[in-house]
């Protein structure tokens, strides 16, 4: 464009009058001062030290994402040295917290004189969420923004309660998407029509929606606004012959549990609330607390240390060995092998803590494998002294279904030249191996091969006499919950004493679990087990430890 009537100054001007009332960027580039100014809004939401600025390639690259510079800086050279007149590109600038967000930074050049005389243009964020929603006819996660910015401060009390409906990529899938935007629009309708006056409905990702309530009420409030919505959902699920069955969940977020209002930090916990909400079981609602969280972001921060003790050969994991004996005569037979894992920032995790974040993520799986080859090491190390020494092993569901467990058990068993039936996997939640149609397969092998059975933890949740015929294993565990529930209750106590007979009479073994004093010992003795495992007898230890203090004084 020839012919420039407008200065750069008044350009700069344009811009400061306008930039209140748009929400993108424009910007004015002076090529001839090496001068750049774009709206101050932008200073606020990227990482620029200034709106306005000289040296301008140099400055760029102070918050232009490092690998979209070059691309970047080659584009302005171009317009730069006249090679063309308009720049249109999409590359990253760095925001306020640090993150990378795609922008659209379009610009044409002005000469003067024949001359590059400044670029003027206009940068807006590619991802920024629409102001409004037409699907919902509410406003949109930018709207939110924008109002939590201008407001949120003066708001120390009230609430926010966010709110989505439970697994609506189903209803998507089956009813197709035209249908899920009926729902969505339904569910706005829904949420609506339970607002007082005051409170703002925004319609966030997909099937998400957040109330604002600055009224200054409280989580009581909160949690009958999330149940009055929960009560016309049903009923517009019924009204419309639940054509598709849904509910919705909630994470309710106080306003006096925040210490600053920044946008990202209240996205992030009130998302935080409402996953927490799902986890617990759905259709329900789920109120902050701030040790919730914190417990959270722990277990993130251990699953990412276990992955890097994981690729880091096992550092921080030690196998433990607990003492098994005959209950009558009182003689070391074996150990049970437990696993312990230490991080110089949480000291000594509870497997409580990490057998959960192991399955979870799969990495029982090598770490399985691992444990295994310790205990089988132990085992032929410890029958030096006691030739028939016997090793226990616990295995997870996990590791039954989704590796080949059985297979590595005997090999290793033939590896450390172990007899097999010298081996006992013990096993817990043979509820969830026992709807596996694979298992009574895996069942078998492991039986011809001669390893044998355990069943852990029985008297607790997921046990009961079924699977003594489904599984038919060699040795049933008490857990320590019932012994202690036993030494303190008649009730329960005859019920042991019922369970011992019972499990005698099929020829299977018992081993009471968790003896921790003299006085439990004797009261658990008359019930005649055939082992006995506990604190008082012995406590988990390292091999070396384990060797001293039961191998050497019982060999
Ligand atoms: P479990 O297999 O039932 O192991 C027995 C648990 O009871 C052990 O807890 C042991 O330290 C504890 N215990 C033994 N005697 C007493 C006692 O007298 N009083 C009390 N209060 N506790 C006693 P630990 O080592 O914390 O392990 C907890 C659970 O974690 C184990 O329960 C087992 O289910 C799991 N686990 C441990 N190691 C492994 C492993 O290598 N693989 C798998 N899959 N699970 C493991
Ligand atoms: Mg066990
Ligand atoms: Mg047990």
């Amino acid at each position: 464009m020839e012919q420039n009537h407008i200065t750069v100054q008044q350009l700069c001007q344009t811009i400061d009058l306008i930039h209140t009332c748009i929400d993108d960027y424009p910007y004015v580039y002076d090529l001839v001062n090496d001068y750049y100014y774009i709206s101050p809004d932008a200073a606020k939401r990227f990482a620029m030290s200034s709106h306005s600025f000289h040296d301008v390639v140099e400055n760029l690259r102070a918050f232009v994402y490092p690998s979209d510079f070059e691309a970047l800086q080659k584009d302005l050279a171009e317009v730069l040295s006249g090679v063309k007149d308009t720049h249109n590109m999409q590359y990253r600038m760095m925001n306020t917290d640090g993150e990378p967000i795609w922008i659209n930074c379009r610009g044409h050049l002005v000469t003067e004189n024949g001359k590059p005389s400044y670029m003027v243009g206009c940068i807006n964020e590619i991802g920024k969420r629409q102001k409004a929603d037409n699907i919902s006819g509410l406003l949109g996660e930018s709207s939110l923004r924008s109002y939590l910015e201008e407001f949120s401060p003066f708001f120390p009390s009230g609430y926010l309660l966010r709110l989505g409906i439970d697994d609506f990529k189903g209803i998507n899938e089956k009813l197709g998407v035209e249908y899920g935007d009926h729902i969505l629009k339904k569910t706005a309708e829904c949420i609506s029509s339970c607002l007082y006056p005051g409170q703002q409905l925004y319609r966030l990702v997909a099937d998400e929606f957040m109330i604002l309530d600055f009224l200054g009420d409280g989580l009581e409030h909160a949690i009958n606004l999330y149940k009055n919505v929960r009560t016309t959902i049903d009923q517009f699920v019924e009204s419309n012959h639940y054509e598709a069955v849904f509910t919705i969940s909630g994470g309710v977020l106080e306003n006096s549990s925040l210490d600053d209002f920044s946008f990202s930090d209240i996205m992030k916990l009130s998302e935080y609330a409402l996953n927490e909400a799902k986890r617990r079981g759905k259709n329900q609602c789920y109120s902050f607390v701030l040790e919730d969280y914190e417990q959270y972001l722990k277990r993130r921060h251990l699953k990412q240390i276990i992955r890097q003790a994981v690729c880091n050969n096992y550092e921080g994991f030690q196998a433990y060995f607990q003492p098994l004996f005959h209950a009558d005569s009182h003689t070391l037979y074996g150990a049970e092998t437990l696993m312990r894992f230490y991080t110089p920032e949480y000291g000594m995790v509870s497997p409580g803590d990490f057998i959960p974040i192991l399955e979870e993520t799969g990495l029982i799986i090598p770490l399985g494998r691992w444990i295994l080859h310790q205990a089988l090491f132990a085992c032929k190390h410890i029958q030096q002294w006691i030739p028939d020494f016997q090793i226990n092993v616990n295995v997870s569901y996990i590791q039954i279904m989704k590796s080949n467990i059985i297979s590595e058990i005997v090999s290793a068993a033939e590896q450390y030249e172990i007899h097999p039936s010298r081996v006992v996997i013990e096993i817990t939640e043979s509820g969830k191996l026992e709807s596996d149609v694979h298992f009574s397969k895996i069942w078998d092998k492991l039986k011809s091969n001669g390893i044998r059975l355990a069943l852990d933890d029985f008297g607790t949740g997921y046990s009961n006499f079924h699977y003594l015929n489904d599984l038919q294993p060699d040795v049933i565990k008490i857990d320590r919950s019932f012994t202690a529930k036993a030494m303190v209750n008649e009730y329960e106590y005859n019920l042991l004493s019922l369970m011992s007979g019972l499990v005698h009479d099929l020829k299977l073994k018992i081993c009471i679990e968790g003896i921790e004093t003299e006085e439990e010992h004797n009261r658990m003795l008359d019930l005649k087990p055939d082992y006995s495992q506990g604190f008082y007898y012995g406590r988990p230890c390292p091999l070396i430890d384990f060797i001293e203090q039961f191998v050497k004084m019982s060999s």
